[in-house]
């Protein structure tokens, strides 16, 4: 597939993609696919490969923060924010509805808050 001749001839009109690395039209000829993505041959799928695991060792080097919180965190702040948004959904819903079992136990609750 690396035949120089045959990517000699081929045209843009043979262009199945981009190159990844490059941006120039990839041929079935010049194809070369990588676990990172196609490109027009072996030199840029090896810049691409080199490029993406320094992107993974500088993600690494920062602990993996998002926004400086670290990632876990965040995760956790967003699972919290979720569930905070259920507990004021059932609570909505057990005012306006009258739900056995739920709506009791929403207007405990609300009184143990004063809302
Ligand atoms: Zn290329």
């Amino acid at each position: 597939m690396t035949d120089l001749n045959k990517k000699a001839v081929s045209s843009a009109v043979d262009a199945i993609g981009r190159c990844k690395q490059c941006g120039s039209p990839v041929t079935p000829f010049n194809k070369v696919v990588g676990p990172t993505g196609m490109f027009c041959g072996d030199e840029c799928k090896a810049n691409h490969e080199a490029f993406t695991q320094r992107a993974g060792s500088l993600e690494r080097k920062t602990g993996g923060t998002l926004f400086g919180i670290p990632r876990a965190l965040g995760k956790i702040l967003g699972q919290l924010i979720v569930l905070a948004i259920i507990v004021v959904a059932i609570g909505v819903v057990g005012t306006i509805f009258e739900i056995p079992m739920l709506t009791p136990f929403v207007e405990s609750v609300r009184a143990r808050f004063g809302i």
